[in-house]
């Protein structure tokens, strides 16, 4: 495994495209991805750690 450095790509949900997209790491909270910026809408964001904030609605198969 390589380390992550700032500016690295990485996936993660981004709320205003709701969906994974590319990232850019933007900063680092003790060797974890703190925030990361949108490729697609330039949107800066918490890191979500690829999953999307929890929902009340549940979706069936
Ligand atoms: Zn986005």
């Amino acid at each position: 495994m390589r380390p992550l450095r700032l500016g690295d790509d990485i996936d993660d949900y981004c709320a205003k495209c709701k969906r994974i997209t590319n990232h850019s790491i933007v900063s680092f909270l003790e060797h974890e991805p703190a925030k990361v910026r949108c490729r697609t809408c330039y949107s800066e964001h918490a890191y979500l750690h690829e999953t999307r904030p929890p929902t009340k609605k549940v979706r069936r198969k």
